[in-house]
């Protein structure tokens, strides 16, 4: 491996507690990245809760989610959420799953989430929901286990920023781990500020346009941003070991 390849890996490491710092993920959700010397491959952690995870817990898979390296530790198991991801869209090198509570009732109402601040505006504009059970019935346990589901997934984020998933919580696809960090964190800081501009002026929300919104995702991987962003927030949490 090479020595920027490590690099990346405790930057995945960080990113998992930042996003838990951050109260995006909790003891649930992960955060992946794209194998940087083979795009056929990614690295996620073994299961365990996100601020606990270090180099030595990441795992290597195939983008059918199957370990490249015999790991027989636990892995996680919605890691076919990544798989899929990964799989439509080779641009994205990062990808996260979340349960963060803010964005729950979005997928359950048929509000549609839609950026109301300039910070979410990286999310766009069409945020869709997919729900399980419509193409593969009721009665699952709503987890994306299987190729089929991570595929399924995958086509509704289509070539979008984040997708939510029916009474299960969302997922955030970007071309950089420090874009997906931003863009899970202020998906659930919209989510949170729409609910409380909906229960003040229901019908009156004034949210981004569609122009807004497209200067904004233009500049969304502008490193000025990511890396005050990444800097401040990794400076409040107990960094992994090297
Ligand atoms: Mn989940």
């Amino acid at each position: 491996m090479k020595s920027e390849t490590r690099a990346q890996l405790r930057d995945l490491a960080i990113a998992n507690r930042i996003l838990a710092e951050q109260g995006v993920l909790d003891a649930f959700g992960h955060v992946s990245l794209r194998d940087p010397e083979d795009p056929s491959r990614y690295y996620i952690a073994r299961s365990l809760a996100p601020e606990q995870v270090t180099i030595d817990d990441l795992q290597l898979y195939t983008l059918q989610n199957e370990s490249v390296d015999g790991d027989a530790r636990t892995p996680y198991a919605e890691r076919a959420i990544h798989g899929g991801v990964y799989e439509a869209r080779p641009e994205v090198l990062a990808v996260c799953h979340n349960h963060a509570p803010g964005v729950i009732p979005f997928g359950i109402t048929g509000v549609p989430l839609r950026p109301v601040f300039h910070m979410a505006g990286r999310l766009g504009g069409d945020i869709p929901v997919w729900d399980i059970a419509a193409e593969f019935g009721d009665g699952s346990d709503l987890l994306v286990k299987t190729v089929e589901h991570g595929r399924s997934l995958a086509r509704t984020l289509g070539p979008r920023p984040v997708a939510l998933m029916r009474g299960h919580g969302s997922v955030v696809a970007a071309p950089s781990l420090r874009g997906v960090v931003m863009s899970a964190v202020y998906l659930e800081r919209n989510a949170q500020l729409q609910m409380q501009a909906l229960a003040m002026g229901a019908g009156n929300v004034h949210y981004l346009s569609d122009a807004e919104i497209a200067t904004i995702v233009g500049q969304s991987e502008n490193p000025l941003g990511l890396d005050r962003s990444w800097n401040c927030w990794r400076d409040r949490v107990q960094l992994p070991p090297e």
